[in-house]
Parts: C-alpha cells; structure tokens; sequence
C-alpha cells in the first residue's frame, strides 16, 4: 500500500527523522511495576514512526488510537501485532477508564490543532497518568512549561503544573517532518507529581484559574468580580463588605504572577 496522503484538517504532518522519533519514544520512563508491562497508549500514530520503537520495548504493553482511517489500514498492512492494540477513533472522545482499569502513560507526535484539548483530558485522567511524552507545537511546550511571570505562562501552564513536573526535552525543526509544519516543534515530557490533594475545592480552582486568565493583561479584579459576588450573596455580605474584599491585594495583581499555590490560596479566599 502506498503512503498516507497527508490530511491538514487532521494536523496530519508526519515524522521522518528516525533519530527523533527514537529520542521520543526513549523519553518514556514511566515507572513499570514489577512483573507487569506498563500500559501505554500512543494518540495519533499515523504511518508509525513512533510505533516501530514503542514495539520494540520490551516493558510496555502499547495500545494505539487513531482517527484516519487510511492511517489504520497502513498500520494494519506495515505492522504486526495491530489487532487487538490498534482502534480506529477519537482520542478526544475515548472512554479512557475502560480501556485502562489503572495506570497508562500517553505518547504522541500530537495533532497540534488539538493538543490543548489532549492535555485537558490528561487532567481529567491525572490520577491514572502518571507520565505523558508528547510532540506539539513549540509555543505551546514553552508556554506550558514556563514559569510565573512570563508573558506566555496561562490556564495549561497552572493546571498542568499543579499535578505534573514538566520538562521541555528538545526543539525538532519543520524540516523534520512531511509536509513540513509551519511553526517548530517540541517535545515535552509530564511527570505527576506527589500532589494527591490541592487544598482548596478542585473544580472552583479549574474555575477560578480559567476566569482570572480571561483577561491576562489586567488586573483579575474585573474578571473575577463574579465569583466575589457569588461569595458575598452566600454570605449575606453588603455591597461594602464585597468592595472591601475586592479591595485586597491579590486582586490588584495580573493572573501570570500567580504561582500554583498562589491560585490554590486564591480559590480558598473565593470559596
Ligand atoms: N505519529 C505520526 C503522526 C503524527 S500527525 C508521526 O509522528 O508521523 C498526528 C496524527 O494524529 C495523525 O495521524 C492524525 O490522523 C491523528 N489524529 C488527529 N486527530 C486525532 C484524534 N482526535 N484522535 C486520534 N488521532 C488523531
């Protein structure tokens, strides 16, 4: 069978620096419990150029995922091994738990105009993801791995770095994949962390970190005005009691200084 003609609506550019796609799959380092294989579960494999060396590892059990359907029947035809491993579907949509009672790592050269989204379902699963190695744009691995007080730090960058140690491995160049991206690539590894608990309510954090970034230039006093008001009306204050707790200083502040515990004491005083 012929190659997979490239798709741009499915961020279809493939890799073809074999010493790249080694460097990637040599990344993963996810802690293997003894006796068992560690599950991992490749997003978008494409002509399998990651595959190729994940099968060779002799310490995961791999399961792919795939939505092209011209991508899977390559696979089906290049490799062996791909039944029972190999779905055809969307990543975004897949029933994660069912397919792993307990932990599983991800891996992928992403498909960069969904690569938010990927993370954002990684922290729905955190507790079953203890390691993630991905390729994405590499804007989006430096923003998700910068720090407080850059320009680029935002909503990926607090929630990822809540519950994730996250590493910028290495660059990879445009002229390294077919058709060649516009932009450069990087890959990026997450590690969970030792958190098991925030201190503060989880869903008002998500909320309150999503809210503050609404407008990252200003002060988060107007974007999270809302939330103070909701407070106020559960605890009976006056409109001067809410005036003055807006007064405080956190508030004054621009939400990318704010470090993780920064927003985890923010979600305490809005609770
Ligand atoms: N891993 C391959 C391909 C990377 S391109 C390589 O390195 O060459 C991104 C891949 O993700 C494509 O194969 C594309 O078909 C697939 N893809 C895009 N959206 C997807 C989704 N929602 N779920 C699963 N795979 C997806």
């Amino acid at each position: 069978m012929m190659e997979v003609r490239a798709k741009k609506a499915l961020g279809q550019h493939f890799l073809t620096d074999q010493k790249v796609a080694r460097a990637i799959v040599d990344a993963l380092s996810c802690p293997v419990p003894t006796g068992r294989l560690f599950p991992v579960l490749e997003v978008g494999p494409g002509m399998g150029v990651l595959t190729q060396y994940l099968l060779e590892r002799e310490d995961i059990d791999l399961k792919l995922i795939e939505i092209d359907s011209e991508s899977v029947e390559y696979l089906l035809t290049h490799f062996a091994g791909m039944q029972g491993r190999l779905m055809e579907g969307d990543f975004l949509t897949l029933k994660l738990e069912k397919l792993f009672p307990e932990q599983f790592a991800i891996i992928g050269n992403f498909p960069y105009n969904i690569s938010s989204q990927i993370f954002f379902k990684v922290l729905d699963y955190k507790d079953q993801i203890p390691q993630v190695v991905g390729m994405v744009q590499k804007e989006v691995a430096e923003r998700i791995a910068e720090k407080p007080g850059s320009k680029t730090y935002g909503i990926l960058s607090v929630l990822l770095q809540a519950w994730y140690d996250i590493e910028y491995l290495f660059t990879v160049g445009s002229g390294c994949f077919a058709p060649p991206p516009k932009v450069e690539s990087a890959v990026i590894r997450l590690t969970r962390n030792s958190r098991t608990d925030l201190g503060c309510d989880e869903a008002l954090f998500k909320t309150v970190v999503k809210t503050a970034f609404g407008q990252r230039r200003k002060m988060m006093r107007n974007p999270l005005k809302p939330l103070a008001r909701a407070k106020a009306e559960r605890s009976g204050w006056s409109e001067e009691q809410l005036a003055d707790f807006l007064a405080q200083e956190v508030f004054s502040l621009r939400p990318e200084r704010l470090s993780v515990e920064d927003f985890v004491a923010l979600t305490n005083l809005l609770a």
